[in-house]
């Protein structure tokens, strides 16, 4: 029995909505239910071509427009955002089965939060300043393509697109084509706020026809690409014959350390914390602290504290306000979390809590155990992959210098966590972590802190005035009166 399809997307070119019946549909699975709640149109280069040539028409008058009027268009983009909230937040629970709690609070609300601190950034940006005699103008790069994942939706576009359109770019986008129904309302957005025709299109499809054609266009000035590294990987390449500029925010496995220093109580605060950290969005976090390294005497109260804390998080319905964890997006994502679980045991690492299957109960829907190993080896396929699941590998250290030197052995560099009594040492440690974003002591997400990777993280960065940086050119005028 296939659910009552609810939902609906298609493509955006030019300002038109563009019927697709002839093409080619995708089902879009609802993870908790197993069942379709609506399709998408599969997209080729032609397409691509089209939605090209329309950015390119718009980047004409869109790049000249003046900073009240893009400062405008923000506004009124925010303004229709807030009214479309409730809408976004429940699409992103159906398409990828973030619970409720967290894509209202977070999910939806950070497209909002971005387009805010565009306005924020774009008020006071220096886009002209004199360098000795030299006049440096920054200037719009041009048409961008952007290519985003389904585990943040709206939040990886909206920090692409809220920069993209305060500097003046136009935009090709593709959007996951398994999170295409957040899309669907953020263009609706863009529409009633009055985006000029052309200065956004989506095109929906898979990565190697749609994804590719975007990267590889002559006429796409940059790429900006979110998702895996081995696709960031084709992305780049696609897109070397064109010259074009390519950003990439690809994926991690960062390091939590926590010190010897700190007292019982906060110890456990911050194994806790960490955990919690971990497993929320089940654990489909680029950012995720999923290497926990504690000093080796204190292991036993690790373990403990790990332990309890990811038996006591619900998982299940995420529709239901009482669980903590939803289902995985898919069943090629639980699969692959599945092997990586299996791997750990036949690697001899011990299982501290969770393991294969689903959680008690729990017969239909992709949900996973919130698992940890324990005694686990740095060098061990479970602490080297990203897994992109509630999966967390406890390892002992003796030495802060032992815990930075098996930090820093991974081939990504996107996150690092370090807590810790003294701040000085705490410093230290984060000082020696090659990762693009270090927390200290439990710090939050700053929202205007510039967000990428460093290694096989990627390259670019996102938010804040650094964000900006990325849809600019530099333009030296010498001699100027
Ligand atoms: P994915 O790489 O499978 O897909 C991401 C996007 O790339 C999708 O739109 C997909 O269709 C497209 N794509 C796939 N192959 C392509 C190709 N050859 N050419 C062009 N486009 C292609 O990733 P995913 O499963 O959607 O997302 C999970 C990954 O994203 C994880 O590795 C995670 O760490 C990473 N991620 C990174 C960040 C960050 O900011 N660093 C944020 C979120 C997610």
């Amino acid at each position: 029995m296939t659910e009552q399809a609810s939902y609906k997307s298609t493509f955006y070119i030019n300002g038109e909505w563009i019927e697709s019946d002839d093409k080619p549909h995708l089902a879009v699975i609802n993870p908790a239910t197993e069942l379709s709640v609506g399709n998408i149109p599969l997209g080729n280069a032609n397409d691509v071509n089209e939605a090209v040539q329309a950015a390119t028409q718009a980047f004409v008058s869109f790049s000249q427009a003046t900073r009240e009027e893009r400062l405008d268009l923000l506004k009124r983009i925010a303004e229709e955002y807030k009214k479309r909230s409730t809408d976004m937040a429940a699409a992103i629970t159906a398409e990828m089965g973030a619970p409720k709690w967290l894509s209202e609070s977070n999910q939806a609300a950070s497209g909002y939060l971005h387009f805010k601190s565009a306005i924020e950034i774009l008020e006071q940006y220096e886009f002209e300043f004199k360098q000795d005699s030299t006049l440096i103008r920054k200037e719009p790069i041009g048409v961008c393509g952007f290519i985003t994942p389904w585990n943040w939706p709206v939040n990886q576009i909206g920090c692409k697109l809220a920069p993209a359109l305060a500097t003046g770019c136009t935009v090709v986008w593709k959007p996951s084509e398994e999170a295409p129904f957040s899309a669907q309302i953020l263009m609706e957005i863009l529409e009633e706020a009055g985006v000029p025709k052309g200065v956004v299109n989506m095109v929906h499809g898979d990565g190697p026809t749609v994804g590719s054609a975007i990267s590889k266009h002559p006429d796409i000035h940059m790429v900006s690409f979110t998702g895996s590294t081995l696709a960031g990987i084709a992305v780049a390449k696609d897109a070397a014959d064109s010259i074009k500029r390519v950003t990439q925010e690809l994926g991690g496995k960062s390091a939590n350390i926590i010190l010897d220093d700190l007292s019982e109580e906060r110890f456990a605060k911050a194994v806790a914390g960490g955990i919690k950290t971990l497993c929320v969005n089940s654990g489909q976090n680029c950012n995720a602290p999923s290497r926990l390294f504690i000093p080796k005497e204190r292991m036993n109260e690790a373990e403990a504290v790990v332990k309890a804390t990811m038996e006591k998080l619900s998982v299940g319905d995420p529709n239901d306000e009482n669980n903590y964890m939803g289902p995985v997006v898919s069943e090629t994502q639980w699969n692959r979390i599945q092997e990586h679980i299996k791997s750990g045991m036949d690697l001899g690492a011990e299982l501290l809590t969770g393991g294969l299957g689903r959680p008690e109960g729990l017969t239909t829907g992709f949900y996973v155990k919130p698992t940890a190993f324990t005694g686990v080896n740095n060098g061990m396929s479970i602490a080297q992959y990203e897994i992109f699941g509630p999966v967390v590998c406890v390892i002992p250290y003796n030495t802060d210098e032992d815990a930075i030197t098996m930090a820093n052995a991974n081939e990504y560099g996107l996150s690092g966590y370090v807590s810790g009594a003294d701040s000085e040492r705490v410093n230290r440690v984060a000082f020696a972590l090659r990762a693009g974003m270090i927390h200290l002591n439990g710090a939050q997400m700053d929202r205007t802190a510039p967000f990428g990777g460093y290694k096989h993280s990627g390259n670019g960065r996102e938010r804040g005035p650094q964000g900006f940086e990325e849809f600019l050119e530099t333009k030296a005028l010498l001699g100027m009166q």
